[in-house]
């Protein structure tokens, strides 16, 4: 388990298990599933639609074996049953949001019933955008909830009337691999449900999600040119375990993700010029557009004039040997932001190779 999460989850648990701590405890949860909430939309932002309903791992015994939009709807699904139809007694946030029809799913159960094709050919439907504003509305209903409760409210368990409140909704299937739901969630008193439903679950499925989209990123990789139009190694980039390199549909790169049309300046002048890269341009070390508007990036300039000099090729063998040289996350780290410093360094690393 992430071990943050799994640190801030047992701080939870022993918070919310005493009197004197138990608002703390309620914060510490909220807290958790904020972080939590901020990885999924990690993962709903930069990903194109297709990711959605990819199974990398189908066939696969736990979680990651489902797609990212499958996940999303199951864990928020369960929240709101378990909140509204058996704790609170209430209309749940996709009836009273009418979520199911913006969402576009067929379905108003859990999903547990789905299996195989089934849940691809389910998240297709899914319109992954809306799906999120669902989620996201979930968890401030029930974040609402937490607040709201004492802590002798812990231990209140539940009656038949409230088991058959949750069966009577159908939002549970009566197939075999979701209808233990029903008696699952019944058993166990409003304490047990915050450790559940509330909490690990969403730690289970959110780690599942991450081992989903970055295996959909390494596929992406596969024959994909792994230098950036801007002269940056993706096979190196500290962000390359969730990202498929910025010239795949799964470009996470911040400076393509803060435009609308999801393309960075300097891809999008490249591609104006008709070059394959800021390295075949005469501009390159007076430019400042794009990624070059940042004080501190000569590291990358570096690498395109790298490039122009020697190659792709010799960059990606360079960068290897900086890699074992060196222990860094970004370039600038070991070239500076002197330019022909940090040429120089390249070159001399390439060398070394020599
Ligand atoms: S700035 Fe543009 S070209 Fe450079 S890594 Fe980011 S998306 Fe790719
Ligand atoms: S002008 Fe700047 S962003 Fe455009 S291709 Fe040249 S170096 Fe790249």
């Amino acid at each position: 388990m992430n071990k943050e999460w799994s640190e801030k989850n047992k701080k939870m648990q022993s918070l919310i298990g005493r009197e004197a701590t138990f608002a703390e405890g309620i914060e510490a949860l909220i807290d958790l599933r904020n972080d939590l909430l901020t990885q999924v939309s990690y993962i709903v932002n930069p990903y194109p639609e297709e990711a959605f309903y990819q199974m990398p791992f189908a066939g696969a015994d736990g979680y990651h074996s489902k797609t990212l939009a499958y996940s999303m709807w199951h864990i928020f699904r369960i929240e709101d049953i378990v909140a509204h139809t058996l704790i609170c007694g209430d209309e749940q946030v996709l009836f009273t949001g009418k979520w199911q029809k913006k969402t576009g799913s067929p379905i108003i159960t859990t999903g547990n019933e789905l299996k195989g094709e089934e849940i691809a050919e389910f998240s297709k439907k899914l319109n992954v955008k809306v799906l999120f504003e669902y989620c996201k509305a979930v968890k401030d209903s029930t974040d609402e909830l937490l607040r709201s409760l004492a802590y002798k409210d812990l231990k209140r368990k539940f009656s038949d009337e409230d088991k058959k409140r949750v069966i009577d909704s159908q939002c549970v299937s009566t197939d075999e691999a979701a209808f233990w739901l029903v008696d699952y969630w019944c058993d166990k008193d409003v304490r047990g449900l915050l450790k559940m439903p509330f909490s690990r679950h969403w730690i289970m499925h959110i780690e599942a999600m991450c081992r989903i989209s970055n295996k959909l990123c390494q596929n992406a990789r596969k024959g994909a040119d792994p230098i950036a139009r801007c002269g940056l190694s993706c096979n190196h980039c500290f962000l390359r375990s969730w990202c498929g390199g910025c010239r795949t549909a799964y470009n996470t790169c911040s400076d393509a993700m803060n435009h609308p049309d999801r393309v960075c300046p300097n891809t999008s002048c490249c591609k104006g010029k008709g070059i394959d890269g800021c390295y075949e341009c005469d501009a390159l070390v007076s430019c400042r557009k794009g990624f070059y508007e940042y004080d501190d990036i000569n590291a990358i300039k570096a690498m395109g004039l790298f490039i122009r000099k020697y190659g792709k090729a010799e960059l990606l063998k360079t960068m290897d040997r900086l890699h074992k040289e060196h222990d860094f996350e970004k370039i600038q780290e070991v070239l500076g932001n002197d330019l022909e410093e940090g040429l120089a360094i390249l070159e001399k690393t390439r060398r070394g190779r020599n």
